[in-house]
């Protein structure tokens, strides 16, 4: 049950994080995109360091998905409460883990070898996705990364959609607009 709870955190935690806030984020907001991809300053000083509200509201949100998971786990079991815990301190160990490539990081390669075995997102994948917010997505697992690329661009071609038809819609009134001026 420790385990189980600990694997739910995490692993159902990043889809929550992934699909209900953060690609959203990149489809449609302005917070993440405006905090976590500034390229104005270091990412370990935001990510770990700032108490800026903006920073930590954007923090605060990823966060949420694991904490509200780890709130059901909870009340199951001893067990399930200690594992869902543990879950989230190795998610905050993680997020600090992911931004070291900033600090000089580099994995050593058994690293890599371990993290490939179990799709897990070293510091260098991170470092991907502040360098080109379109790629690397997954807070802590890598295989969110299609299926949330894959949304991003749905998302993306249903705005490009809306837009056009508003663009023609507004193009059938102006017409009418002159048509109906000519009459007059
Ligand atoms: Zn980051
Ligand atoms: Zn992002």
């Amino acid at each position: 049950m420790f385990f189980l709870a600990l694997v739910i955190v995490l692993v159902v935690g990043d889809a929550a994080s992934t699909f209900l806030y953060h690609v959203p984020q990149h489809a449609w907001g302005r917070l993440h995109l405006r905090t976590h991809h500034d390229r104005s300053r270091s990412y370990w000083d935001h990510a770990v360091l700032s108490k800026d509200p903006e920073i930590l509201l954007d923090g605060i949100l990823g966060a949420l998905p694991y904490l509200v998971i780890a709130a059901f786990l909870c009340p199951i079991s001893g067990w399930a409460a200690a594992g869902a815990v543990f879950g989230l301190v190795l998610g905050q160990l993680h997020v600090w883990w992911r931004h070291t490539t900033d600090l000089g990081w580099r994995s050593p390669p058994w690293v890599v070898r371990l993290a490939r075995l179990g799709s897990v997102v070293l510091p260098e994948d991170h470092d991907g996705h502040h360098r080109s917010p379109d790629i690397e997505f997954g807070d802590i697992f890598r295989f969110y990364d299609a299926p949330a690329r894959a949304f991003l661009s749905y998302a993306r071609s249903l705005q490009r959609r809306r837009r056009n038809a508003m663009r023609r819609l507004q193009r059938i009134k102006a017409v009418r607009v002159m048509r109906n001026a000519q009459r007059a």
